[in-house]
């Protein structure tokens, strides 16, 4: 096929191309980009624009585009295999990263099972408790899963179900299980509470009753540790997670951590963010950053406790009844490999909380502007909450899409930058410099100039 001009790409894509989480009948005016290449920290679009990715394209880039040492990782792999089944065998570079996953990850996960994204992993995390529950001596009754409200899992229909943002979600209730749901505890707005403080802390006492009630018909609570990014990056109160770990372990109940956007040292500390908040999981689900942006892989780790419950003579119908095509593909373990050896070889995770700080710097800058709300960081990613009154913390109104505005103003400065509803999202690759911090902050002052200049002082 000869190369496409720029007309008949845009062309084709009016034409026949569907995009995910994107309105149709604005797509086109809110300046999508066509890329066509991109060059360590940058985009280049089809008309040679280059753009700051500093959402890490949608959260999974870790070390900037073309990377020399995955991009010859996978050239090198390419002279193997592609990919050959992992349903009933094995493929070496798949099974060695299992290795190094496991080695990196709390000791008590010992066992990685493949998938392709970050919805699938979490999928699998919950038909594994389901099963294991079904498995396991007096366990039978534990069918009751506990969500938090504003989670977001993914967008198959088991990830959906422990979803708990209305506007993705609500339109598909009829066809999702029921699933109880735990108070969200970040309270910007704190209502009925004098303090924010005093509302996250009644809410993660309602987690914990939650909990308790449902004990003994309580499989396993589903959470987003340290911050619940698509929700709009709403961050937890000091010692959250201990204390569900310490009540799901009370109740005897699996405990599932959604590390798909938050895994691989976006916690600005160490590797995995439940090291950093001191919990153990029964199930730690990865995605996003795993490959380093480059392909579609994720992993689900659980323990040996747990593996052990779907042993027995195969016409038991003990086994885990789930896989994909192209479970443990080995280009996407090769770019595992070579991600881990950047974090290795750089010693990436050592020079992060320095990061952490310059990005927190940056962010107390944004304090004094009249339409920031709130202002929520969690290690490497931010998120920025326009208000159209401070004092009373009044959103704007939807139809005006101004946190899409704003992004588009960043974009006309360089920037790309993409928001959810009104939070403008940083989450930037972590290799970012501080040179590229700078000019990320400079677009979004710009930005806000541009779009923002209305806000009452
Ligand atoms: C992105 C995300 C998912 C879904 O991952 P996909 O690869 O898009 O299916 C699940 N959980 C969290 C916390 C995420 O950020």
């Amino acid at each position: 096929m000869n190369e496409p001009s720029r007309d008949e790409l845009w062309a084709w894509d009016s034409q026949h191309v569907w995009h995910p989480f994107t309105p149709h009948s604005v797509y086109k005016d809110e300046s999508p980009l066509m890329v066509v290449a991109a060059e360590g920290h940058e985009l280049i679009d089809v008309d040679g624009r280059r753009y700051l990715d500093a959402v890490s394209s949608l959260w999974c880039n870790a070390f900037g585009h073309r990377r020399p040492e995955i991009d010859a990782a996978i050239r090198a792999q390419l002279d193997r295999v592609a990919h050959s089944t992992f349903l009933g065998n094995a493929s070496a570079p798949a099974v060695s990263l299992a290795k190094r996953l496991v080695d990196l990850a709390p000791d008590p996960l010992t066992r990685v099972f493949y998938s392709d994204n970050g919805s699938t992993a979490v999928e699998i995390a919950l038909k594994m408790a389901w099963q294991y529950w079904q498995q396991t001596p007096g366990g039978e009754k534990r069918q009751t899963f506990i969500k938090m409200g504003n989670a977001y899992h993914g967008d198959t229909i088991g990830a959906v179900s422990v979803g708990g943002i209305d506007i993705f979600h609500a339109r598909y209730g009829g066809l999702l299980f029921d699933t109880v749901q735990a108070p969200s505890p970040s309270a910007y707005r704190h209502e009925g509470y004098a303090t924010r403080a005093e509302a996250e802390e009644a809410a993660v006492q309602a987690f914990e009753q939650l909990i308790s009630a449902h004990g003994a018909d309580l499989a396993a609570v589903v959470v987003e540790p340290g911050v619940q990014g698509a929700a709009g990056m709403l961050t937890q109160p000091e010692g959250f997670l201990r204390r569900i770990r310490e009540a799901t372990t009370r109740a005897g109940s699996l405990l599932i951590l959604d590390e798909v956007a938050v895994g691989f040292g976006r916690s600005g500390e160490t590797m995995f963010a439940c090291e950093a908040l001191g919990v153990e999981p029964d199930f730690l689900c990865l995605a996003k950053a795993l490959t380093g942006g480059y392909l579609p892989m994720s992993a689900t780790l659980t323990t040996e406790r747990v593996f052990e419950a779907f042993l027995g003579a195969p016409e038991l119908g003990r086994t885990f009844f789930h896989g994909h095509t192209y479970t443990g593909n080995a280009l996407a373990a090769a770019a595992a490999h070579a991600t881990l050896d950047i974090f290795a070889d750089e010693n990436v995770l050592a020079g992060l909380p320095k990061k952490t700080a310059y990005l927190r710097d940056k962010l107390a800058g944004l304090e004094r502007h009249p339409a920031v709300g709130d202002i929520r960081q969690f290690g490497l990613c931010a998120g920025v909450e326009l208000v159209s009154d401070r004092r009373t913390k009044t959103p704007y109104p939807a139809a005006q899409r101004r946190g899409m505005k704003v992004c588009l103003a960043a974009g006309r400065r360089g920037v790309f930058l993409r928001p959810l509803g009104d939070v403008i999202v940083m989450m930037p690759p972590l290799s970012l410099s501080e040179a590229e911090y700078d000019r990320l902050f400079d677009a979004l002052h710009g930005a806000l100039d541009d779009e923002m200049s209305d806000a009452q002082p």
